[in-house]
């Protein structure tokens, strides 16, 4: 999954953890006493923007298909996406509802113009407004807009990884066909 985000941006959404791991694996010393700013500027400084990018690249691909898989088991259930009954594969209007020990996750979820170069998703989570994450929010409605027929993969145009397509058409497929 290419980015267009700039890299400041992608390094800032890390964890200090992962920033951390990333100069021990390049035996870059001295970034053990920065806070997160100080160390975003220190790895662009010492290790090679090809090498930062890459990096990046991987955590971005795991967070997606660690979420894409939870997104999976949070579509099976009918109470956790609602959708707005006038949408199609155009635009996709839903809530994301999740009972939580303290009470509830709400999130809208849009899905604009799937099938052209100019889609637009949206979540109200600070993953999306913040880090600019496809949220397991938008997962999991993009999982429920596949199983219920809203359109197909190939229809989407929004983010996707090949890890994610075939854990989606191993897992929410076949459930729907043995379903039937
Ligand atoms: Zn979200």
């Amino acid at each position: 999954m290419s980015s267009n985000l700039p890299l400041d941006f992608r390094l800032s959404r890390l964890t200090v953890e992962s920033l951390r791991n990333l100069c021990d694996a390049q035996g870059v010393s001295g970034d053990s006493n920065l806070l997160k700013k100080e160390l975003i500027g220190f790895v662009q400084e010492s290790i090679g923007q090809s090498v930062l990018e890459d990096f990046c690249s991987t955590q971005e691909e795991i967070y997606f298909a660690e979420n894409m898989a939870k997104a999976i088991k949070w579509a099976t259930s009918s109470k956790i996406v609602d959708f707005d009954p006038e949408s199609d594969y155009t635009l996709v209007n839903a809530i994301f509802t999740m009972r939580r020990s303290d009470g509830y996750e709400v999130y809208h979820i849009r899905f604009v113009n799937q099938t052209t170069e100019d889609i637009a998703t949206s979540c109200e989570c600070v993953d999306f407004r913040e880090k600019g994450y496809f949220c397991p929010h938008q997962m999991t409605v993009l999982v429920r807009c596949l199983a219920d027929g809203l359109f197909s993969l190939d229809q989407w145009a929004g983010p996707m990884t090949p890890e994610a397509e075939d854990l989606i058409l191993a897992n929410v497929f076949r459930r729907k066909r043995s379903r039937s």
